[in-house]
């Protein structure tokens, strides 16, 4: 059975709970708490977290998840440890009604970055949808394209390089535009 002996002091931070487990004042016996949900018969866990839930506020087809209790997470993206609460599974499935399997796959630092991005993007789209530009969008145009480029999102260089050129026509001073020659041109490399 595996045990809960990871290093607690590599997991990445989250923005609320930290980089512990979070102790809820439940006794749940550890083999309750992986007979309660099947994804928690193999998960590295932390029985000392485990809050019981109430499955009539959850989205499930089959199996409801009885108790939520800390797991131990590997991020998909930067492949850092990180720990998906159960206060954060009570959040997911009862408040949002999040599907009950659904799995937290990102550390929190990558979801924040996700969602930065998505939010990036369609800023991005919209300003390029539009006819004509004050300054202050153009600056945020700009902003957005280089952000986009470094985080390998925009791929259309010769997009970004019609951006860089209105920039150098109608806003040659701001800073953002050789920050933004300096991204196209790593991109080049
Ligand atoms: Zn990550």
């Amino acid at each position: 059975m595996p045990r809960c002996r990871a290093s607690i002091a590599d997991f990445v931070p989250h923005p609320r709970y930290g980089t512990t487990p979070v102790r809820s004042g439940f006794k749940i016996p550890e083999s309750e708490l992986r007979r309660s949900y099947w994804r928690l018969s193999s998960d590295v866990l932390f029985p000392e977290t485990a809050l019981p839930a109430d499955t009539s506020k959850q989205n499930y087809a089959v199996f409801p998840r009885a108790c939520y209790v800390d797991v131990a997470r590997t991020c998909r993206s930067c492949t850092r440890r990180f720990i998906f609460f159960a206060r954060e599974q009570r959040y997911w499935f009862e408040t949002l009604r999040f599907f009950v399997d659904a799995d937290c796959v990102q550390c929190p630092e990558c979801r924040r970055t996700a969602h930065a991005l998505k939010r990036r993007l369609r800023r991005y789209a919209d300003l390029r949808a539009k006819a004509s530009l004050t300054d202050a969008e153009l600056h945020r145009l700009v902003d957005d394209a280089r952000y986009l480029l470094e985080h390998g999102t925009l791929k259309n260089a010769a997009t970004v390089g019609a951006i860089k050129n209105l920039a150098l026509k109608r806003i040659p001073r701001y800073r953002g535009v050789p920050a933004l020659i300096a991204a196209l041109g790593a991109t080049r490399r």
